[in-house]
Order: structure tokens, then sequence, then C-alpha cells
């Protein structure tokens, strides 16, 4: 078995951590394509994106060419509560697996939020603050981004609205409970506070909601409200840039060491940790200087990379929107209730949409129940109880283990462990009784919501 003479963890000091963050978009020949204005068909400006996002971020967001973006000391501070995240090598699954390939996990579960999704949460809440705003609106799916932005909010004492999927609001009045704690208000959607949110009631009776939807409700709010802005956890480009943190520690970490990986691996619900872990190495490749096999993973029962289609099309169901050209499934698209709630959402990043288009990087779907049983072995020997979205990623890098098992090949595979699975219980005990199921939907459902894409010059 391995020597080990690389740690079980590689932590960093405080001074490696990152003091900007990477903007991969800057060394994309293709660049992704513009946020378009859905009532003229041109790309959006600054001045039409301000009165729903911060200045700062909008300006962030449309930036695509400056390589690096310096982290204010405020974020730095804040990140210095649970930051650097372990790089922690899989001595203990590579056994029980029995690979000589060599697996390393960035953690990002060490926190109160459970998730990467802080990384951005404080970056989006510091400039709604630094702008004088009263506070900002978001969605919450699974509960995550939620959790993480009134942690956020209440650092910088802003206000937190937070329109949480109803099924979710139901299934877990524990997120609900640490939300509220952080002085967050929490209102199931669709909810009759808004016009969208009426007008899908009306049309839906009993709906158990989407993102989707709450994403147009969260929006109608952020724009009707003075001193509000809207805030998004994920699938924007500003969200990506963000992450990078994950993606630049991981590689100052394996560089400590002469690492080199191989496989890079993450799950991707709308690619915000995939795109902030592969960022420097996306980077690397883009430039000719190295190469990576980079995988994405996502659900099989919302397949928005490998059965979606390459098109213009709305982030959210009310249709209120800008359009992003993405890998999607349609904005119609409602998954089947699956357990991976962080990782329902129709579409995907524009940016990791254009790399995997341009052939930089590859995807798989995989199925919920054999993403249980990776959960649950990795659990059981590395100790982490991992969140379902990141058991994905889990999944995957065991397969990859387990063909190098096979060929004998010493590969060294990096994958990202982006949280912990405590909220997560329902899921787990219907896997422990076995109740789980999996829902692959069909062709013709896929066909029917892309049918319904805006006609748009695509
Ligand atoms: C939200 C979430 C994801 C998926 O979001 P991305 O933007 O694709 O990263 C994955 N894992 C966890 C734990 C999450 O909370």
């Amino acid at each position: 078995m391995a020597d080990k003479t690389i740690p079980y963890k590689i932590y960093l000091s405080e001074e490696d951590m990152p003091k900007a963050w990477y903007n991969l978009r800057a060394d994309m020949k293709n660049k992704p394509a513009p946020l378009l204005n859905p009532g003229t068909g041109k790309p959006l400006t600054a001045e039409e994106l301000s009165p729903i996002f911060c200045e700062e971020l909008v300006a962030q967001e449309l930036d695509d060419t400056t390589p690096f973006i310096e982290i204010p000391e405020e974020i730095r501070n804040f990140y210095k509560m649970f930051r650097p995240s372990p790089l922690v090598r899989a001595y203990c699954l590579e056994e029980k697996l029995g690979t000589p390939a060599k697996i390393y996990y960035k953690f990002e579960g060490n926190n109160t939020s459970g998730s990467h999704k802080l990384n951005s949460a404080i970056a989006q809440a510091y400039y709604a603050k630094r702008q004088g705003l009263k506070g900002v609106t978001t969605e919450t799916g699974a509960g995550q981004w939620g959790t993480a932005l009134s942690m956020a909010c209440s650092y910088f004492g802003l206000d937190c609205k937070v329109y949480m999927v109803k099924v979710s609001y139901e299934q877990k009045p524990f997120r609900r409970e640490v939300m509220r704690t952080y002085g967050a208000s929490v209102v199931p959607s669709p909810s009759e506070t808004t016009e969208i949110g009426r007008k899908i009631l009306a049309e839906f009776p009993g709906t158990t909601g989407s993102l989707g939807c709450a994403i147009s409700e969260a929006v109608e709010v952020a724009t009707k409200n003075p001193g509000y802005r809207y805030v998004l956890g994920s699938v924007l480009n500003q969200v990506l840039l963000h992450q990078s943190v994950i993606g630049l520690e991981t590689k100052t970490a394996l560089d400590k060491y002469g690492i080199k990986p191989d496989i890079i691996i993450g799950c991707a619900g709308g690619g915000s940790n995939l795109g902030g872990l592969i960022a420097p190495f996306m980077g690397e490749k883009l430039r000719g200087e190295a190469d990576y096999r980079i995988i994405a993973v996502e659900p099989a029962s919302c397949p928005s990379f490998t059965r979606g289609t390459f098109a213009y099309d709305f982030c959210d169901t009310g249709m209120i929107c800008p359009l992003a050209k993405m890998y999607t499934l349609g904005s119609s698209f409602i998954p089947s209730a699956n357990h991976a709630g962080g990782l329902r959402f129709h579409g995907m990043s524009s940016t990791l949409s254009q790399l995997y288009h341009d052939g930089y990087m590859e995807a798989t779907s995989v199925e919920q129940t054999s993403v249980f049983e990776a959960a649950e072995m990795f659990a059981r020997v590395e100790g982490i109880l991992p969140a379902p979205e990141s058991s994905h990623a889990i999944r995957a890098a065991i397969d990859e283990a387990l063909k190098c098992k096979e060929t004998g090949e010493e590969k060294t595979i990096v994958f990202g462990l982006t949280g912990t699975g405590y909220f997560d219980l329902v899921a787990y005990q219907k896997f422990n009784d076995g109740e789980m199921s999996d829902y692959i939907p069909t062709d013709e459902e896929i066909a029917a919501s892309v049918a319904k894409l805006p006609k748009v010059p695509q």
C-alpha cells in the first residue's frame, strides 16, 4: 500500500491563501456568450443589470478579460475563519478499494453552512454592503445557499429575504431555523407575496415549487423594493470567480508536494464548485501549459450537460431573468424529486457550457442509489458524512479509481467534496430503508421542455 509520505491532510497557512480570485474567462479564446435581454434579444449592459445586481458584481459578471481580481481584505478576513480548507489524501478509501490510484479531495464542508457556498455569499454580501444597500433577496433549493447567505448578511448587518422551494421548506425545517437564527426571513415558494408567485399558484395549485420559480419571486422582490438587490448562489460568472479560491488553494497544496493530478472531478448543479475547483488547472490547459482530464458529474434525473441542448434559455421558470447560453433542459423542466437538491437546476454555468462545448471537459451522469452507495462507503472509511450533491463526485472518483485497479495505473485523482450531509438525513433514511428509487427522464419529457426554449437567434 501507499508509503504515506504525503500527509493525510495537506493544510496551508493563512499566508498561502489566495489574495486574488482567478477569472478563468480571461484565458478562454471562445468567451462564454453574453447574457441577453429577453425583451430585445441584445446583450445586457451594466446599466440594465444594475437594478437587479450590485454594481461591483455586475462589473465582475461582465469582465471576461481581467485574469486576477483582488479579494478585498474584509472578505479575506472572513475567509480566514474557515479557510484554507484541507486537501485530504483519501488513504483509507484507496485501501478499501484496493486501487493503485492516489485520491485527494478538497473538503469545503467545514463551516456552519456546511458547503462551499459561503465563499461566494460573503463576497456578494460585502459588495452589497459597500454599495450602501439595505438588504438582498435570493432563492434557495436544498437550503445550503440560503444558509450561507444568511450567515454572510448577518456578518455585514444586511437584511436577507430567502425564497425557499416549498418542498425543502417543509422537509428541511432545521435548515430554515439556521437561516432564521442568522436573522434571515424565509418564505416558502411559490408564495402569495409576489405577483409571479400568485400566478404560478393559480396555474399549478398544490405545486411544491422549483428553483426556477423561487428565483422569479426573489428577483421580483429585489427590483420592487428600493435598497434591495438580488443575489444568486451558482450559475453566474461572478460566482465561479469567487469559488476559484477552492481551485487556487488546491493547486498551492498540490504544488507544495510536487503532485500533478491526472483527473479532476466535481459535481455540477449550476457549475460553481466545479468551475472554482478546476479554474487554475483549466487555465493551464487553455494556455497549453498542462493537460488534465476534467469530469463534471450530474444526476441522471437532471442531466443538463449529458442530455441538454446548448442554447439560450431563461434561468428561471417565470421567464423574467436574463437569457443565458448554456446546456439546458429547458426552463420549464421540473426534475423528479431526487435527494441532491443542489443539483436540480435545469441549466448550467455558461462558462462551463462553453468549455464543455469546446471539448475541454467531459461530463457523466449517475443514478442516486449508486451515489448513496458511494456516500456510505466514503462515510465509513473516511469519516465524513458527505452531502448527496458531493457524493456524485465521490461516485465518479471511485469509478475512476476502480478502472485504475483493473489497468494497474497509478493515476492521481482530485475531487471536490463540497459539503456535509447532516441536513440530508431524510435521504439517508430512504437509502438505509431500501426505499430509494432512480428516476431518469424520458427523451420525450426532455424534448417537451426543450421545445419551449425562447426563440432568439442562436
Ligand atoms: C449547491 C451545492 C452544490 C451544487 O452547486 P454548484 O453551483 O454546481 O457547485 C454542490 N454541493 C453542495 C454541497 C451544494 O450545496
